[in-house]
C-alpha cells in the first residue's frame, strides 16, 4: 500500500449525512490550501459507514458545493464503505499480532464496569466462544502508561493522561470496522501525510496512532483546527441562521467572497482588504500559523467580503452579473453606462447578487406605498421631460433639467425632490432620482407621472400599475 513518497497528501473526509456547512468548508479549504502550498494533492473521501444516515444525494451536494467554492479535490478516494474487505484484512493482521482481543460484553457500559475480564480471558475460552458465535467486538489492548503524547501542528506537544484511553473497539463481531480503524486504514492506504480536521477529533489521535504503530505504519502529522462558534460562543447550528454552503449559494453569495471570508477564520495572515484568489491564498498559506483559538462566525465580516467582491467587478462584468434585474425596466432602452452608474450607487449596501437585484427592484419599481399630495407643478415637469429626446435621456441631462426647473419655480430641494420621488417610486428614500429616472427610461417616467395624475395619490397602498 502507498507509503508517502515525501509528497504532501491532505484529505477532507466528510460523512455524507447532511449538506456542507461553513465548518466543513473551512476544514476543506485549509486542506486544499496546504496541499497546494506544498505542491501535494488534496483528496476527498466520503466516510459513509453509517449506512442508515448516509445518502448519495449528500455526496453529490457536498461535491457540488466544494466545486462551487473552487476547492476541487485532486483525488476522489473510494467510499469508506467500499473498503470493508481491506478493513477486515487490517483487523486480521491486528488479531494475528495480538494487538486486539475479542470482548464479549453486551455493551460498552458493561465493559467499563467489568474491568478487563475479556482482556485476561484465556485463549481456549476465547476460541470456543468465538466458534460458538457468541456476540463480541474486537478491542485494542491499550498499553498501560501514565501518559500518551503526540504532536499537533497547531497546538504543539499534547499529553493525554493514560487512563483517557480504555481498550477501544476497532471492529464488530462480524469483522466490520469501527470508525477508528476504518479511518486509520484509509488514511494510511491513500498515503495521507497530513490529517487536517476539526478539533472534535482530537481524542481519536492516541487511538489511531496505536493502530498505526501496531500495523507498523508511521502516523500522519496532525493538525486539529478549531471549531467555528457563533456570537454567543456556541457551536454553530443551522437553526441559528444560514450556515450551509448551499444556502449561501442560493442566496446569491459569490464563492470568491465566501472563500476569502473563510480563510480569515483562524488564519490571521489572510488578506482582509481584497478578494484574494485561491492561488494567492495557497501561496501564502502556512499551517503553522493557523491559530488554535476558536473563531467566531461574523456575518458583518462576511458581508464586507461580499461588498469587496461586488465592488471589484469590472463595469461590464458587474452589469452582466445582474442584467436580469433590469429586464423589466426601461422599455424605451437605457444606456449601459446609466445602469452601471446606478449599480455603483447602490453597491455599498449590497453583499450578494440577490441584494443587488433587490436594490434594483426596490429603487426602480413603483412598489413603495408612500403617497403625497399632488403639487401643482407636476404637469409642467412632465411637459419638460417630454421635450427631452430618448437619446438624451440620461442622468446628467435629467439632473440639469430638474435643477433649472426647480430654480424657475422657486422650489426648495425638499419641496421638489421629496414629492417627486414619492410619485415615481412610492418611497421617500433611495438612489439619486436622476439615476432612477434614467434607468426606468423616459417612456416609463412619463407613464408614472400620468398614473399619478390619474389618481395614484388617492389610491390606498399607492400601486395601481397594471390596472
Ligand atoms: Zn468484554
Amino acid at each position: 500500500m502507498a507509503e508517502s513518497d515525501g509528497r504532501v497528501v491532505t484529505r477532507f473526509a466528510p460523512s455524507p449525512t447532511g449538506s456542507l456547512h461553513i465548518g466543513g468548508a473551512h476544514t476543506a479549504l485549509f486542506n486544499y490550501l496546504w496541499a497546494r502550498r506544498e505542491q501535494g494533492s488534496f483528496m476527498l473521501r466520503f466516510e459513509d459507514t453509517d449506512r442508515s444516515r448516509s445518502d448519495i444525494l449528500y455526496e453529490k451536494s457536498i461535491l457540488e458545493d466544494l466545486k462551487w467554492l473552487g476547492i476541487v479535490p485532486d483525488v476522489l478516494s473510494p467510499r469508506q464503505s467500499s473498503r470493508s474487505e481491506r478493513h477486515k484484512e487490517v483487523l486480521n493482521f491486528l488479531i494475528e499480532r495480538g494487538a486486539v482481543y475479542p470482548c464479549f460484553c453486551s455493551s460498552s457500559e458493561e465493559f467499563s464496569k467489568g474491568g478487563h475480564s475479556c482482556r485476561s480471558m484465556n485463549p481456549g475460552e476465547r476460541k470456543s466462544r468465538i466458534s460458538r458465535k457468541d456476540p463480541h467486538c474486537w478491542r485494542f489492548e491499550v498499553p498501560a502508561s501514565p501518559n500518551y503524547t503526540y504532536f499537533d501542528i497547531l497546538r504543539g506537544k499534547i499529553s493525554v493522561p493514560g487512563c483517557a484511553a480504555e481498550d477501544f473497539a476497532v471492529a464488530r463481531g462480524d469483522g466490520s470496522a469501527t470508525y477508528l480503524l476504518a479511518c486509520a486504514a484509509d488514511d494510511h492506504d491513500s498515503g495521507v501525510t497530513h490529517v487536517i480536521r476539526g478539533e472534535e477529533h482530537m481524542p481519536n489521535v492516541p487511538k489511531q496512532e496505536m493502530i498505526y504503530r501496531a500495523m507498523g505504519w508511521s502516523p500522519p502529522k496532525w493538525a486539529h483546527i478549531p471549531m467555528i462558534l457563533d456570537r454567543e460562543r456556541r457551536k454553530l447550528s443551522k437553526r441559528l441562521g444560514a450556515v450551509s454552503i448551499d444556502e449561501y449559494r442560493e442566496s446569491g453569495w459569490a464563492p470568491e467572497a465566501v472563500v476569502s471570508y473563510l480563510a480569515t477564520l483562524s488564519w490571521a495572515q489572510a488578506p482582509t482588504d481584497r478578494i484574494a484568489p485561491l492561488s494567492e491564498l495557497a501561496g501564502m498559506f502556512d499551517l503553522n500559523s493557523v491559530a488554535r483559538f476558536a473563531p467566531v462566525h461574523d456575518e458583518a465580516r462576511m458581508r464586507h467580503f461580499g461588498r469587496l467582491f461586488l465592488s471589484g467587478l469590472a463595469d461590464e462584468t458587474l452589469l452582466a452579473y445582474c442584467s436580469d434585474g433590469f429586464s423589466e425596466f426601461g422599455s424605451s432602452g437605457v444606456a449601459k453606462s446609466e445602469k452601471i452608474a446606478f449599480l455603483r450607487e447602490v453597491l455599498p449596501e449590497c453583499a450578494t447578487k440577490r441584494e443587488l437585484a433587490f436594490q434594483i427592484r426596490a429603487n426602480l419599481s413603483l412598489s413603495g406605498s408612500e403617497t403625497a399630495d399632488a403639487p401643482e407643478w407636476i404637469e409642467d415637469l412632465k411637459e419638460r421631460f417630454t421635450l427631452i429626446p430618448d437619446i438624451e435621456w440620461d442622468s446628467s441631462n435629467i439632473k440639469n433639467i430638474m435643477k433649472s426647473f426647480q430654480k424657475e419655480k422657486g422650489l426648495k430641494g425638499a419641496d421638489f425632490f421629496h414629492p417627486l420621488r414619492i410619485f415615481l417610486t412610492g418611497m421617500s428614500r433611495g438612489a439619486p432620482i436622476s439615476l432612477i429616472l434614467s434607468c426606468i427610461g423616459r417612456t416609463d417616467t412619463l407613464k408614472r407621472l400620468d398614473e399619478y395624475r390619474n389618481g395614484r395619490a388617492a389610491m390606498p397602498g399607492g400601486d395601481n400599475r397594471g390596472q
